[in-house]
C-alpha cells in the first residue's frame, strides 16, 4: 500500500509562494473587478470590438487580465512563467491560443506548424509534458459542422457513422478532410516521437462528433504502448458518461490506451442558446448537481480502469479534486502513477494546484500563449466564468485576502 499525505487545499502559503506581494495585490484587484457583473458584461462586448477596430487597448489588457491568465505573447516570454512553475514541481500544458478563425488552408497549415513548434519546444523543457490543440485551429468550422450533421443520422457506432459521412462528402470536401487528417497525423507523430502528450480540446456540440472520431482514430494509432493523445470529455453534457464508457470499451477491443481529460465544459450558455435557436433539445444537464454527479462518477470510473485509461482531472472544483486524490489513496495507487494527472488553468485555483504538487501528485497549469488578439476569446471566457462573487471569484478573492493577511502578520 502506498502511503499518502492527507491533502487539503487550504494552505495559501504553498498556493501563492510563487507570487510576490505586488502580483498578489494585482490579482486581488482583478478578481474584485471581475466580480462586478456589469463591468464584465460591458468589457466582454467592447473588448473584442476595440481590438478589431484598432483602439489602443492592448496595453491595458496586457497589464491586467492577460498577465493573470496568459503565459505571454511569444514562446520565449511563456518560457519564463513555465520555468517559475517548475520550481514548485508544477508542470505545464502549453496551449497555443489560436481558436477557430477559419483562416483558410494557409492559416490552417500555419497553425499546424505552430503546434509542431510548441511540441519541439516542450520536448526541450523539463516540466512541459503536454500541449493542447483545438481541431478548429486547423480545420474549417463549417466542414466540421457539416460532418457532424451528417453523423447525426443513423444508429451505428460513432466510428461507423463517421466513416460513412466522410464517404458521402463531395470529392473536394473529401480532399479537404484528408488534409485535416494529415495535419492531425503530423502533430501526433511529432508528439509521439518527442514524448509529449497531445490534449485535444472539446468544443461546441455541433462540431464535436467528427472531433471525437478523429481523436479516437489517433488514439488507435498512437496510444498502443503509451498515452500520446487525449480526448476531452465534457460532463455538463448529459450523454458523456456513456460516451466515456463507450470510449473505454473501444480502447479495450482495439487495444489502445484511452487518454481522457475530464472537464465539466466551458460553453454552457452558448450551447443552450444554440439548442433553443435550432429548436433542438439542450445537450446540457438539467442542473449543476447532475454535471457534478457525472463528473465525479467519470473520475471514479477512470481511476478504477487505470490499466486502460490515462486520466487528467481538469477542474477547479475542490470536491472533485479531493475525491480523486482520496480515491487514489484508498486504492493504494502511487500519487505519481503515470496514468494520473491533475490540471488547472493558469491564474486560477492555485490553492489546488500547488497543494497537490506539494503532496507529490503530478499536476500542471494549462498555460495559453499567443498574440493578444488571438487569445481574446479565451480571456473573455475566463472573465465570464469569474463574474459570480458567489462562485469562483469569491473563492479566489477569499484565498488571496487570507494570504495577504498571513503575510502581513508574518
Ligand atoms: C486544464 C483545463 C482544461 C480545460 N479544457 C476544456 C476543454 O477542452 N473544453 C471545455 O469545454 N472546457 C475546458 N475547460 C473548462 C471547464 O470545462 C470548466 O468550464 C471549468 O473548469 C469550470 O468547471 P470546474 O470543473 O472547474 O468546476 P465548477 O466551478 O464546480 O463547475 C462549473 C461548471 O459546472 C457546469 N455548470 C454550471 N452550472 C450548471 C448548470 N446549471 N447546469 C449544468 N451544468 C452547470 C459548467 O460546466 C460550469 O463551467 C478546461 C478546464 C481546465 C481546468
Amino acid at each position: 500500500m502506498e502511503s499518502h499525505p492527507v491533502i487539503s487545499f487550504d494552505n495559501t502559503e504553498f498556493a501563492f509562494e510563487y507570487k510576490g506581494n505586488k502580483d498578489l495585490k494585482k490579482a486581488r484587484f482583478l478578481f474584485s473587478a471581475m466580480g462586478q457583473a456589469w463591468m464584465v458584461k460591458i468589457g466582454t462586448r467592447i473588448t473584442p470590438w476595440a481590438i478589431r477596430v484598432g483602439l489602443p487597448v492592448k496595453g491595458l489588457i496586457r497589464q491586467t487580465i492577460f498577465q493573470q491568465f496568459v503565459g505571454g505573447e511569444t514562446l520565449a516570454q511563456t518560457a519564463v512563467v513555465a520555468r517559475k512553475l517548475g520550481e514548485y514541481n508544477v508542470k505545464v500544458i502549453l496551449d497555443y491560443g489560436v481558436e477557430g478563425g477559419d483562416d483558410g488552408e494557409k492559416g490552417f497549415d500555419h497553425s499546424t506548424d505552430e503546434f509542431i513548434r510548441v511540441i519541439d519546444y516542450a520536448s526541450s523543457q523539463p516540466n512541459i509534458p503536454f500541449m493542447s490543440i483545438k481541431v478548429t485551429g486547423f480545420a474549417r468550422f463549417s466542414l466540421l459542422e457539416k460532418l457532424d450533421r451528417m453523423m447525426s443520422s443513423g444508429t451505428e457506432t460513432l466510428m461507423k457513422r463517421f466513416l460513412r459521412s466522410v464517404d458521402e462528402l463531395s470529392p473536394e470536401e473529401k480532399e479537404e478532410w484528408h488534409r485535416v487528417r494529415h495535419r492531425m497525423m503530423r502533430i501526433c507523430e511529432t508528439a509521439a516521437s518527442k514524448n509529449i502528450g497531445v490534449l485535444v480540446d472539446a468544443e461546441e456540440t455541433w462540431i464535436q462528433d467528427p472531433v471525437d472520431a478523429l481523436t479516437i482514430l489517433m488514439m488507435d494509432t498512437f496510444n498502443k504502448e503509451k498515452c500520446v493523445v487525449y480526448n476531452t470529455i465534457q460532463h455538463y453534457r448529459h450523454d458523456r458518461l456513456k460516451f466515456l464508457k463507450d470510449s473505454h470499451e473501444a480502447a479495450v477491443s482495439r487495444n489502445f490506451i484511452l487518454g481522457a481529460k475530464l472537464v465539466r465544459g466551458a460553453y454552457m450558455e452558448k450551447e443552450r442558446r444554440y439548442a433553443e435557436e435550432h429548436n433542438q433539445p439542450s445537450p446540457i444537464q438539467p442542473d449543476k448537481a447532475s454535471s457534478d454527479r457525472d463528473y465525479n462518477e467519470g473520475v471514479e470510473f477512470c481511476i478504477t480502469h487505470l490499466d486502460r485509461i490515462a486520466l487528467i482531472v481538469a477542474s477547479h472544483n475542490e470536491h472533485s479534486n479531493l475525491l480523486a486524490a482520496q480515491l487514489i489513496g484508498q486504492k493504494g495507487i502511487a500519487a505519481n502513477h503515470p496514468h494520473i494527472h491533475f490540471s488547472q488553468l493558469y491564474g486560477m485555483s492555485d490553492n489546488i494546484t500547488f497543494n497537490l504538487a506539494h503532496a507529490g501528485f503530478s499536476v500542471s497549469k494549462y498555460l495559453p500563449f499567443g498574440p493578444i488578439e488571438d487569445v481574446i476569446p479565451y480571456l473573455m471566457r475566463r472573465a465570464q466564468e469569474n463574474t459570480s462573487v458567489k462562485g469562483q471569484t469569491g473563492r479566489e478573492l477569499a484565498l488571496i485576502e487570507k494570504e495577504l493577511k498571513r503575510r502581513k502578520k508574518g
